[in-house]
């Protein structure tokens, strides 16, 4: 399996080599006005993939304009129509599959294992949204004793897309798909140490048939393209996924034009295991949504909140687990970790291991580079006991394999400390006593909240978070209410009275 997926890859370089990472704007790839491109490295062996267009405010505003002048057809294509692309956008990503998957792991390092399954959940974000179009603009009555008062919604504008580089692919159908069912046109910035799979997105979307203009990609920094996009007059709205101080970056950026926007920021998110809990489960889900993705995931459980009935013998389990994930070749399915995003970000989180030592909690695994893994950015999952809400460790996101465990003795406490960060997207809560469980899903600072289980999405249901984490919900009808004006008209039965100016008294 690995032989073949090398193979695969080795085919989609030489594609990659000859084409380059363009720009495509207005349905053509191109070279960005500024004539320059940046190389972009794999983070498994630190080879270069490929150039990259180095995207400038030219470069957007060009997109902008094609974005503003599809929009004027594509919100008016008939629902049927419009529908019957995005699921030819699906068959598309279901074709390139393979390709995708290989691609996103050696752009990202994320192994294989998931990035396989991103590629079908991929199609699977524009198949449901492409069933949602029909209804996307419906509205609601509220009639009124003169007047019959409707609404009906509308797409906003040609929107921007700023993407982060974790699960580059996966996230950019997700906010894409819906932005297209309502009526949108788009601009996608990708983020620049991930950029080759959206270019593969953005043809098979045009193979499929989707008109020149409606989806525009501009490669580039977050400081130049990134910004040029937020300023854009053009651009009605940006939906945003990646650091917290970004968003309040883009924010500022986006005033001027009164931008809308939507965060999906970090997190330092709690799982709380209660003495009640199936132990076993509970430590299949911690490890899983911690460790998986390379960590690298927004919504990972990274504080682990232990009752102190249980804490001796859960964190043995863990330890023993911990040390035996399978950190390797993200292009082989057994591989469990992949390299990280950049050498950069390697040695943040083995930063944060050192802090922990400094801090005074113990590295119970890992905190050091796999020896047999001399090229790539890899590090050995991290597990670090004996946290405390005062520590760094507690508190700031460290977005790799990276553990902390907290103890606690009753439940006030637990939620004393789920709380105490700055965050609020995600919380887990793992306990048999029902009323608990609902006390606790009520109070905890999250946005979602899973009880018994990890992180399962249900794509109707609202995604988004709370304080640092975020700024509105994504899914279902949520993602419409983003993309979407509502508008209200009032139509009068003609029995009531109008005000006489002008009549004399
Ligand atoms: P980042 O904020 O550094 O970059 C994200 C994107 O923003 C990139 O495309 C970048 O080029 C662009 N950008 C940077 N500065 C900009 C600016 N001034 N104006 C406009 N665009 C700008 O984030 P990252 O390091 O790529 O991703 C990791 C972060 O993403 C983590 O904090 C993680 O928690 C977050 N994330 C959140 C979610 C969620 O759903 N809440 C999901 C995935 C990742």
């Amino acid at each position: 399996m690995l032989a073949k997926n090398e193979k695969k890859l080795r085919s989609e370089l030489r594609k990659l080599k000859k084409s380059g990472i363009k720009n495509i704007i207005n349905g053509k790839e191109i070279n960005s006005a500024s004539k320059k491109t940046f190389e972009n490295f794999s983070p498994v062996d630190g080879k270069k993939i490929g150039d990259v267009a180095y995207g400038i405010d030219k470069d957007i505003d060009k997109a902008s304009k094609a974005a503003a002048t599809a929009f004027k057809t594509w919100r008016n294509v008939p629902h049927k129509e419009r529908k019957k692309i995005l699921h030819a956008i699906a068959d598309n990503i279901e074709k390139y599959a393979e390709e995708i998957a290989v691609c996103e792991s050696y752009d990202t390092g994320q192994p294989i294992r998931f990035t396989k399954k991103a590629a079908i959940r991929g199609a699977a974000n524009f198949r449901f949204f492409a069933d949602k179009v029909i209804d996307a603009a419906n509205g609601l009555s509220t009639p009124d004793t003169h007047h019959v008062n409707f609404t009906m919604k509308q797409p906003i504008g040609p929107v921007g897309i700023i993407t982060p580089w974790n699960a580059p692919f996966m996230l950019s159908t997700w906010k894409i798909a819906p932005a297209l069912a309502a009526g949108c046109t788009v601009v996608h910035k990708p983020a620049e140490l991930s950029p080759v799979t959206a270019n593969i997105l953005a043809r098979a979307a045009h193979e499929a048939g989707l008109p020149k203009g409606v989806w525009n990609v501009v490669h580039g920094f977050g400081e130049t393209a990134g910004k040029a996009l937020t300023e854009h007059d053009d651009i009605k709205a940006i939906a945003f996924v990646g650091e917290t101080t970004t968003g309040s970056h883009i924010m500022r950026q986006g005033a001027q034009t009164l931008k809308r926007v939507h965060f999906e920021l970090g997190g330092k998110n709690p799982v709380f295991v209660f003495d009640d809990a199936d132990m076993e489960r509970a430590l299949d889900a911690v490890i899983f949504m911690k460790y998986s993705l390379n960590g690298e995931r927004c919504t990972s459980s990274s504080r682990l909140l232990l009752h102190d009935k249980v804490y001796d013998k859960f964190i043995a389990k863990l330890k023993k687990r911990v040390s035996k994930i399978k950190v390797g070749n993200p292009l082989d399915p057994k591989t469990e970790i992949g390299p990280l995003i950049h050498a950069s970000h390697q040695e943040k989180v083995l930063s944060y291991a050192k802090l922990a030592k400094e801090e005074g909690a113990k590295v119970l695994v890992g905190g050091n580079k796999p020896r047999n893994l001399k090229n790539g950015c890899y590090v050995n999952p991290i597990l670090v006991d004996g946290v405390t809400t005062d520590m760094r460790v507690a508190n700031e996101e460290v977005f790799g394999p990276f553990l902390s465990v907290l103890k606690f003795k009753n439940e006030a406490e637990a939620v004393k400390i789920a709380n105490s960060v700055r965050y609020g997207l995600t919380a887990y809560i793992w306990t048999k006593d029902v009323e608990r469980a609902h006390r606790i899903a009520r109070d905890v600072d999250a946005g979602m909240v899973w009880v018994n289980s990890q992180n399962v999405r249900h794509l109707p249901t609202p995604f988004g978070g709370v304080k640092y984490s975020g700024i509105g919900r994504d899914g279902g009808e949520y993602s419409f209410e983003f993309y979407m004006e509502t508008k209200n008209i009032s139509v009068a039965y003609g029995t009531h009275a109008i005000p006489k100016l002008g009549v004399g008294n």
